[in-house]
């Protein structure tokens, strides 16, 4: 801070207005004001992540060096990783013109022997920093040079003052960094930080919990990360399971589930409209309408949501479940207890189409059980459409469905009792919670004090470590059984040289009368377009071609919502044979007579997302094949991952896979990431933690509830400053 010019503190701390200077003073300092860094610097920091000093903090090393033995520049071993402590006894610089680089030698001397030293491009800044005379301590792979003396090529290496090499054995840690940036200097800027503002780090856990898992205070853990102690334990600092590391994830963790608790104990605080089961009328027809028996896991699961309907508490219960489980049965059952008891349930999908197809799909059940349903969606003729809204609003519908276009118009739904978000994880918390408002004002007494119950159904399987930061404040039900008969969808991993094999595939199943996806993955926009051109120009070859007479329709990130809609409807339709799609198609879409999913570039996609596309298929009573082309035949990392997709077929099993492979930011893709971010904890390699911190946030939260005791204050305000915002606590609580 003594940089820091007094014109912009005052600035600084006027632009953020939450922070209470006495709890973490200065942890917001912009990096250029730290001793050493400047603006230039600054700004390589900032190309990584790096912007204040509390980034810095958390910046932590992910290796460490072992530099405990300093050996003796004799006893060398060719081929190790060794340290040495020397004075550097000759330096040359020289200009090396076929690198274009300068090229530096030295020589390291101690009373034992001599050695090379060798950097074949030297930076400017480190040959600035050498001189003949010096007092090195240098780290790197010995190596044998010409004429048998030992050498280490760029070597890392610390100046020292003294001689005295006392206390130089070392654990030394190693971070990501800027090109432009020495280890050494990392090392220096860290270790700044901590001294200058560790202290002044919120920290603050139940204090029988940390003495329990032997947790450290934050300031101690991070000093401990960036500067660990000469006896620290290596290997635990090398897999991240050293106390300070604990501590930085548990600290993670527990927060986050604070939060969760926090949000689900003030949900569970509202009541709920009670459903009482003796209303039943229409439940027990529909037995006799389904054409099928439903399975154990869908018994299971309603009878878990009845419960929660008949408590007096609010439900809000996701379902998870594998694709094709029959999540969307279970949704409708629970919808018709509460038309039964003559509320209104409300549904909310993704895109018109997915409500389009609930719709469909329901309307003959509903007709037959006197169910009233609307369909509001924006693409209806204006006449139609505020027909299906007047049923809504004035409750004569029992079952809306529409997409986030609901609650984007405020519709007021006076006599909701139910809420149903199908693929759930397209929409956020806010969405979430403005359905649930969507009720209106009404005479029902009961409608007025309590919340409509919020069932929510997962796209796809998610690992339990995840479930639990995600959805750490709902109750979760599985619906792990899949409806009898169903035949695995056989899946096969194709080289770009195959496509011939592929399309005689494809062609097959065309002529048989079935339709097929070919799926380009979702790419950046400075990519998009070579894709969206690619994918054009297979549509081209495909319509002028062997494909001809089956119709080829072409959908792309490029075009408007309501065109993709209108290509989507006539392959549904059946009047297109093959849809080629450069956009991620929608998960829940349901076309029975489509068998064959081709996925171009399949080495691009999560396992969890070929999973869900491949689901599209064999949903009728024909064999579904998905065939995945792999355009990385240089990487045996993606063959290997793609070979996971032949054999596994448990939607859960494969959602372990990706997490593990690809971690948690990845595996959920663009919305949801919000949760998942973690500066230290990693879902897949700590679920242990994880479940610990769990259990310790709901014990403190039973004791108290509302976080209002003396010792939970500090907690409380971290709580509020770290996950108000992204956990929407304010609107909550
Ligand atoms: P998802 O869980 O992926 O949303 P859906 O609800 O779309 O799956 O169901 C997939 C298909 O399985 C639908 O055609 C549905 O009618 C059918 N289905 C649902 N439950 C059963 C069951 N118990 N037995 C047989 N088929 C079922
Ligand atoms: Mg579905």
């Amino acid at each position: 801070m003594d940089r820091l010019p007094h014109r912009n503190q005052r600035t600084f701390t006027n632009t953020i207005p939450d922070s209470k200077p006495s709890t973490n003073a200065g942890l917001q300092t912009p990096l250029r004001y730290l001793q050493g860094i400047g603006p230039k610097r600054a700004e390589q920091l900032a190309g990584i992540g790096l912007l204040t000093v509390e980034d810095l903090l958390y910046h932590l090393p992910f290796r460490y060096e072992d530099r405990r033995r300093i050996k003796k520049i004799a006893a060398a071993v060719v081929g190790r990783e060794e340290s040495f402590v020397g004075r550097l006894v000759a330096l040359q610089k020289r200009f090396n013109p076929r690198r274009r680089a300068q090229m530096l030698t030295g020589r390291l001397a101690d009373d034992s022997g001599v050695m090379g030293l060798v950097w074949y491009r030297a930076p400017g800044f480190l040959a600035n920093r050498l001189a003949a005379g010096q007092i090195l301590l240098v780290h790197g792979k010995v190596e044998a040079g010409a004429g048998g003396e030992r050498h280490i090529a760029h070597p890392e290496f610390e100046v020292l003052e003294a001689e005295d090499t006392a206390d130089l054995a070392k654990i030394v840690p190693v971070y990501l960094r800027p090109a432009s940036v020495s280890l050494t200097l990392m090392r220096k800027w860290a270790n700044q930080a901590v001294a200058g503002y560790a202290g002044h780090l919120p920290s603050c856990l139940p204090r029988s919990t940390m003495e329990r898992l032997k947790l450290l205070d934050l300031p101690s853990a991070l000093r401990d990360l960036h500067g660990p102690a000469a006896n620290a334990d290596l290997a635990a600092l090398n897999d991240f399971s050293s106390s300070a590391h604990r501590t930085i994830i548990f600290d993670e963790l527990f927060y986050l589930q604070l939060g969760l608790g926090l949000r689900k104990n003030n949900n569970r605080a509202r009541a709920g409209i009670a459903l009482p089961r003796q209303r039943t009328e229409r439940l027990a027809r529909m037995n006799h309408l389904l054409p099928f028996r439903l399975t154990g896991a869908q018994k299971r699961v309603l009878d878990e949501i009845f419960a929660d309907m008949e408590s007096s508490a609010v439900m809000q219960r996701l379902i998870q479940g594998d694709v094709g489980a029959g999540k969307t049965m279970v949704a409708w059952y629970a919808s018709l207890r509460v038309i039964d008891n003559g509320y209104q349930a409300v549904w909310m999908a993704p895109t018109e189409l997915l409500a389009e197809q609930h719709f469909r799909n329901l309307k003959p059940y509903a007709d037959g059980l006197n169910v009233r349903a609307a369909l509001v969606t924006g693409s209806l003729p204006s006449k139609e459409r505020k027909a299906a809204l007047e049923l809504a609003t004035s409750g004569a519908a029992h079952l809306v469905l529409g997409t986030h276009a609901l609650i984007q118009e405020g519709v007021e739904i006076p006599r909701m009792a139910l809420g149903v978000i199908d693929e759930q994880h397209r929409f956020g918390v806010v969405q979430r919670l403005a359905l649930q408002r969507l009720t209106g004002k009404s005479s029902n007494a009961s409608l007025e004090t309590s919340a409509p119950h919020m069932l929510l159904m997962s796209a796809t399987p998610i690992p339990r470590s995840l479930a639990l930061v995600l959805y750490g404040d709902l109750d979760v039900s599985i619906l792990d059984e899949l409806p009898p008969g169903r035949t695995p969808i056989s899946t096969k991993v194709y080289g770009e040289k195959a496509r011939r094999e592929v399309y005689a595939l494809v062609l097959e199943q065309l002529r048989r009368g079935h339709q097929a996806f070919i799926v380009y993955p979702l790419v950046e926009a400075s990519e998009q377009l070579q894709l969206v051109r690619d994918a054009t120009q297979m549509a081209e070859k495909m319509r002028a071609g062997a494909f001809k007479e089956f119709g080829v329709g072409l959908v792309h990130g490029r075009m408007a919502a309501a065109e993709r809609d209108e290509v989507m409807r006539d392959f549904r339709d059946g009047e297109l044979g093959v849809l080629v799609s450069t956009t991620v198609i929608e998960v829940g879409i349901d076309i029975p007579n489509a068998t064959v999913m081709v996925i171009e570039h399949a080495e691009r996609f999560g396992l969890s997302q070929l999973h869900q596309l491949r689901g599209r298929v064999g949903r009728g009573a024909a064999a579904g094949h998905c065939l995945l082309i792999n355009r990385a035949p240089g990487n045996p990392l993606a063959a290997q991952r793609l070979r996971v997709m032949e054999k596994q077929h448990d939607g859960f099993k494969i959602a372990e896979a990706d997490l593990a492979q690809r971690g948690p930011g990845e595996f959920l893709g663009t919305r949801q990431s919000g949760l998942g971010d973690f500066r230290l904890a990693n879902l897949a390699r700590d679920a242990r933690l994880l479940l610990e911190a769990r259990r310790e946030a709901q014990v403190w939260l039973q004791n108290d509830p509302n976080l209002e005791s003396s010792e939970s204050i500090q907690m409380k305000e971290i709580l509020m400053q770290r996950w108000a915002q992204r956990l929407q606590l304010g609107t909550v609580g």
